[in-house]
């Protein structure tokens, strides 16, 4: 893992810090080392929070390859057994949230006048299951993943099969907030669009809780003990989960966790992340659901 210590999305060094911890499942899965001291920054320019680790090539390979797969599921498991079976199965799967994220979807490229789209791509889309009924008529999906597609739509796994200028509206969903480089991300996905008005589509979630957690040397000596001692550390790793999702905030005692998400976008960074890539950004809103609070962004390609 390599370590930042300047904004992803603006460049800049400045804002607040946080000691945190890489989980130890990330460590073990993906880094095959024993766990590390980090840090959660929120730039000052833009308002991003984002972990100074960033995993190397090797690691996300590891950790995306068979994502919640078997082995996944089971280290994640003994490292955080309130990781249940069901939650690993997901909500991307489940009837309910699909049709509930599809219709958000479709309203929202109604209300901002994206229908008559042919040429759909998914990017990292899984089985290609969040593109709505009635969205293009040659449907896509970019994935790394086993996973099959749903009839429909054709899977593409390797990205240089992707026809640059080609594509009339790509969905990015849930996928910039594990980006290393999520500029550069959507810089690439700029170029596949339709010079002529391709739309590009993103959601984050809204991840933006509140930490009461130390900041200061005491709190680096404390997580550097407590990564010691395994059960006092998931008991810690459990208060802050726990709280941080019923209530919000990750609680004294607790740490911001680099788990999965390394960056952690509000409105004015997400902007800003799209407008570095030399998109124009349309619209921007929020919205809570079944599956949590997110951002939703659309931009185009500039002419
Ligand atoms: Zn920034």
């Amino acid at each position: 893992m390599k370590t930042i210590s300047q904004c992803p999305v603006c460049g800049c060094g400045e804002g607040r810090r946080w000691p945190s911890l890489v989980a130890p499942f990330i460590a073990t899965f993906a880094l095959e080392s024993s766990i590390s001291p980090c840090s959660l920054l929120e730039c000052k320019r833009c308002g991003l929070r984002y972990f100074s680790g960033r995993f190397e090539p090797d690691e996300l390979n590891r950790l995306y390859r068979d994502y919640r797969g078997g082995p996944y599921f089971r280290i994640r498991h003994r490292f955080e057994p309130w990781y249940s079976e069901r939650h690993n199965q997901g909500t991307g799967h489940d009837p309910k949230v699909v049709a509930q994220r599809n219709a958000y979807l479709s309203a929202f490229l109604k209300h901002h006048k994206v229908e008559a789209t042919e040429r759909v791509l998914d990017f990292g889309g899984d089985s290609g299951q969040f593109i709505p009924e009635g969205i293009g008529t040659s449907r896509h999906v970019f994935e790394v993943s086993a996973a099959a597609p749903i009839h429909g739509v054709t899977k593409i796994s390797d990205e240089g099969a992707l026809e640059p200028g080609s594509y009339d509206l790509i969905l990015l969903n849930h996928v910039l907030e594990h980006a290393n480089d999520p500029v550069e991300l959507l810089q690439r996905l700029a170029t596949l669009l339709r010079p002529d008005g391709g739309a590009l589509y993103v959601e984050v979630p809204h991840e933006r809780y509140r930490i009461w957690s130390g900041k200061g040397a005491l709190q680096k000596r404390y997580l550097a003990w407590l990564s010691r001692h395994g059960t006092l550390l998931r008991l810690a790793d459990f208060l802050s989960t726990s709280c941080r999702v019923a209530l919000g905030i990750v609680p004294p005692l607790g740490f911001p966790k680099l788990h999965e998400h390394i960056n952690l976008f509000d409105e004015t960074s997400l902007r800003m992340a799209c407008g570095r890539a030399g998109m124009l950004v349309e619209a921007c809103a929020f919205a809570t659901r079944q599956d949590g609070r997110v951002i939703s962004l659309l931009a185009k390609r500039k002419t």
